[in-house]
């Protein structure tokens, strides 16, 4: 997912949103590649937040994209994590095993006209951006390419919840719902404060998402969404690279009316060039650390903690 500071920071006094909520926190990997030394700080640093709060730790499976998720990730990411010194209790969620409650999150949205069925292909989107500047990248907002509009209809669409399509958010729309403020979230990690922008900064620096992706029925954004409510998750603790797109969750949150945690974004591991870990980097991977006879300490203390 592109990355880029959205939003700015200010100095107003945050409310705490979580009175009456027990403090909850999650680590939820997508369970496509082993779990590297990036993960194991992020799920570290959410388990020491819990046993710090005496709360609790969660783990979710985040594996709505079943041609990438295979269940022999998921297992040595549970076994790297237990060998951490990580617990969490059982059963875990797992995601493909929800898609009825994505589904029909949309439907609510869609019947409330905040959807629209796109065909474009990236090629399409691609085309039809104004020309930029030779060489020069094309606008990228959170979630990738700004879209610029063509299959968004002038009057919001109506009828039947329409299954098997790729479903945008119209964001104006939903913003002029939402009353049309800005949009913020309490940070408590990486530039911590209140995280602020205004709805028409939204609609133009990330744009109409996409909400159902068609090979998947949901997408990253909703599914995040809907699970951190129906976990009672109070505290999202996660890189820095998701921190622009928690704007597109708190959207989410507002339309469908869900409880919004408090997100601590933290930096990225980077590998020896300065290169954030990706899945592939699994010469980072725990389970060689773990064959190489180190100990969850030394990991600890690899990344700093
Ligand atoms: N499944 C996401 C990932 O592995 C985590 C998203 C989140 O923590 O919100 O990057």
């Amino acid at each position: 997912m592109a990355g880029r500071a959205l939003g700015c920071r200010s100095r107003l006094p945050t409310i705490s949103r979580q009175k009456a909520r027990p403090i909850r926190t999650r680590f939820a990997p997508s369970p496509t590649g082993p779990l590297h030394l990036g993960h194991a700080y992020s799920a570290m640093l959410a388990f020491d937040l819990a046993k710090a709060m005496g709360a609790s730790f969660l783990l979710r499976i985040e594996d709505i994209d079943q041609s990438r998720a295979r269940p022999e990730w998921e297992s040595l990411i549970q076994e790297d994590l237990a060998w951490l010194g990580l617990s969490w209790p059982t059963p875990v969620l797992r995601q493909s095993e929800h898609l009825a409650d994505y589904q029909s999150a949309l439907e609510q949205l869609w019947h409330r006209g905040l959807l629209y069925p796109c065909t474009c292909k990236r090629r399409d989107i691609l085309n039809a951006m104004s020309a930029p500047q030779e060489g020069a990248e094309p606008p990228m907002g959170p979630d990738g390419l700004i879209y610029p509009g063509i299959c968004r209809p002038d009057h919001a669409p109506r009828g039947a919840f329409p299954s098997g399509a790729v479903l945008r958010l119209d964001m104006a729309r939903a913003l002029a719902q939402l009353g049309g403020g800005d949009i913020h979230f309490e940070e408590t990690g990486l530039n911590a404060g209140e995280q602020r922008i205004g709805a028409a900064d939204i609609v133009e620096q990330i744009g109409d998402i996409v909400l159902c992706r068609k090979d998947m029925g949901t997408s990253y954004h909703l599914s995040v969404v809907v699970d951190d409510a129906a976990q009672g998750i109070t505290h999202v603790v996660r890189g820095e690279d998701l921190q622009s797109a928690t704007f597109i969750h708190v959207v989410l949150q507002s339309l469908l009316d869900l409880p919004q945690p408090v997100y601590r974004h933290h930096r990225l591991i980077r590998d020896d060039s300065g290169k954030r870990l990706a899945k592939r980097d699994d010469a980072k991977a725990i389970r060689l650390y773990r064959e190489a006879g180190h100990s969850p300490a030394d990991v600890r203390h690899m990344v700093g903690l």
